[in-house]
């Protein structure tokens, strides 16, 4: 077999599997979206104890993606940590709908695909029992900056480090 041919069965076996690949897995359908001027329910999430609305579910033969808009633009080469703490509680959210495999955040100049990874969720748990913990009057780490401070809940409430 010539090496023109070698390259070709390559290549065609390569169309293949991701043609095999498309067919098997599907199409993305919209199974939950949350757009101004439509209904959308709250989703909730009893073992994480979560409840909220993300902007969009989608569902393919075997897995969910998630994808939350942002109104603002992202100046950096990673999303905002908020943001991606955001989108992580939209996969817990959208666990009722199948596997989960991650997630876009769209910024108005660009977007970023987070994975659904244990330690994206670890993540997500520390910030939630902080919060826990921050209610009943308990000790947490804090990070002030003018910028957080500004839109944060615990400003007005019992945060003595906000700037
Ligand atoms: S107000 Fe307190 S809890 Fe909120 S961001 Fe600032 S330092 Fe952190």
């Amino acid at each position: 077999m010539g090496i023109f041919h070698m390259v070709l069965f390559v290549f065609l076996t390569i169309f293949a599997c991701f043609f095999i690949y498309r067919i098997f897995r599907g199409a993305n359908k919209v199974v939950y979206r949350d757009k101004k001027g439509t209904y959308a329910p709250i989703l909730e999430n009893h073992q994480w104890k979560i409840r909220g609305k993300p902007d969009l579910i989608l569902k393919n033969n075997w897995y969910v993606t998630v994808g939350e808009k942002k109104s603002g633009i992202s100046a950096k080469n990673s999303p905002r940590f908020h943001d991606q703490m955001q989108l992580t509680a939209g996969f817990v959210l959208a666990e009722q709908y199948g596997t989960v495999r991650g997630g876009y955040l769209y910024y108005r100049n660009k977007s970023f695909y987070i994975k659904n990874t244990t330690r994206q969720r670890q993540k997500l748990a520390d910030i939630l029992e902080y919060m826990e913990t921050s209610e009943k009057g308990g000790p947490v780490p804090v990070n002030p900056s003018k910028v957080k401070c500004r839109s944060c809940i615990y400003r007005k409430k019992q945060c003595t480090f906000s700037k």
